[in-house]
């Protein structure tokens, strides 16, 4: 007997029209959503009660947006990244999981989780990598540089919710300004042991052919690498080693193909190669660069 025919015929109708507008996992994010609406367990979501009015309306206003593509994670307005949940909106690029692989890279390399380490982020989004760090480094202290101030209001709301607020400065800046490092330096730490960034790296051309979830709901700043996609990773390579304490690491995000030619763009400013690291899918996504 079907204890719950109302809320299985909504259930089936949002599966039915996830699944027609090419969302690959129809059934989850339809569980997600509705668990969302009724601020319960997605395990929970077929043991619960039907829906109200109210939530059925909100259900359908949600699914909507979910059926322009907007991503889920944009519209429950979190994440889950590395061991932490992040609030993401429109102002970030949502975390992926390819990016943990700096987490791991940076783990790696500094074993003792006690390190007083100072740690710099170049484009830090949401915070999730900094953010990420200086809950496994407890002592660590962080600066999390953006261009955008919206994306810092949601960077800083990280922080607080996870307890590090007190360990994290915020900047606002450019990192093509002239007087970038300049500036980084005169705050706080004058330079840094790590250094990680994940930096637009998408060649300006290829972004009208991203999925639309990516294309239309994360910042274009965040995906936009110039004309080939390296804009940010010559300037980051140029300021870098000025950053960086003697001995210090940087941990670089690349895309699909970036991490022989952005190796070569770091060594030419003089860092050396350490380790490309591969994603789970086998990519080599963190390219680590240390400073003589
Ligand atoms: N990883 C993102 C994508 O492939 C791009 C993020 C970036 O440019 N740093 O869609």
């Amino acid at each position: 007997m079907n204890e719950q025919p109302e809320m299985n015929d909504f259930f089936t109708e949002m599966v039915l029209k996830l699944g027609a507008a090419g969302i690959e996992q129809p059934r989850l994010e339809a569980r997600l959503l509705l668990a969302h609406v009724k601020k319960c367990e997605v395990a929970k979501i077929f043991s619960t009660i039907n829906l109200t009015d109210e939530e059925k309306q909100n259900a359908t206003e949600l699914l909507k947006r979910r059926l322009a593509h907007e991503p889920l994670d944009k519209i429950v307005g979190h994440r889950e990244f590395f061991k932490a949940d992040f609030i993401v909106n429109r102002d970030v690029l949502s975390p992926r999981p390819d990016t943990e692989t700096l987490i791991e890279s940076v783990l790696k390399y500094y074993t003792d989780l006690g390190a007083s380490l100072q740690i710099l982020d170049l484009g830090t989004g949401s915070g999730c990598i900094i953010e990420s760090l200086l809950l496994e480094y407890q002592t660590a202290h962080g600066v999390a540089v953006d261009v955008s101030a919206a994306a810092l209001a949601v960077a800083r709301k990280n922080a607080k919710k996870l307890g590090i607020l007190p360990r994290l400065d915020f900047v606002q800046a450019d990192w093509f300004a002239t007087d970038f490092a300049e500036n980084i330096s005169k705050c706080g730490a004058q330079k840094f042991d790590v250094i990680v960034t994940n930096p637009p790296y998408i060649p300006s051309g290829d972004i009208d052919d991203l999925a639309p979830e990516v294309r239309d709901f994360d910042p274009r700043s965040a995906l936009d690498g110039g004309a080939d996609g390296f804009d940010s990773y010559q300037r980051i390579a140029e300021i870098a080693p000025e950053l960086l304490v003697s001995g210090g690491r940087i941990f670089i995000e690349a895309g699909v193909g970036q991490a022989e030619r952005i190796a070569a763009i770091f060594a030419s400013k003089g860092l050396k190669l350490v380790e490309m690291r591969a994603d789970l899918a086998g990519i080599a996504r963190c390219v680590v660069m240390r400073k003589k």
